[in-house]
């Protein structure tokens, strides 16, 4: 784990100059400005980016694309609201539907799985003005 840079310089010239930082941990590692998505001028900032860096891959959560991962870009589809309502709400509070949340939601996902939310919305709502 820690902070380097891939350049020449040595010690207190080495902090300062304009090189780019990378941080490592577990094995990863990374430029920390291209992960980050911003500027690191000092070492400081690289510190905090490691930090951001370390949480992440602790979390499970680590993206080597960076800490705004493109794909989170794409359209929420069911099948992802689905996973995540299962991780956050079922299983995180251990409720006695975790047993037969796959179940449950397996038909539904094969149906609905790569629709954007948005979609299903629009066509629910459609649907119940009729009504
Ligand atoms: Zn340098």
């Amino acid at each position: 784990m820690g902070l380097h840079k891939i350049c020449k310089h040595k010690g207190r010239a080495r902090d300062r100059c304009k090189h780019a930082w990378w941080g490592s941990f577990r094995g990863r590692r990374v430029s920390l400005s291209k992960w980050t998505n911003r500027e690191i001028k000092s070492k400081a900032e690289a510190d905090k980016a490691l930090d951001e860096l370390t949480a992440a891959i602790r979390d499970g959560t680590f993206d080597e694309r960076g800490i705004d991962p493109p794909a989170d870009n794409s359209p929420m589809t069911f099948g992802k609201f689905a996973e995540v309502y299962k991780q956050r709400h079922v299983l995180a509070k251990g409720l006695a539907l975790s047993t037969t949340v796959d179940y449950r939601l397996k038909p539904l996902i094969e149906r609905f799985g790569e629709r954007p939310i948005a979609e299903i919305k629009t066509l629910t709502s459609t649907t119940s003005s009729r009504t």
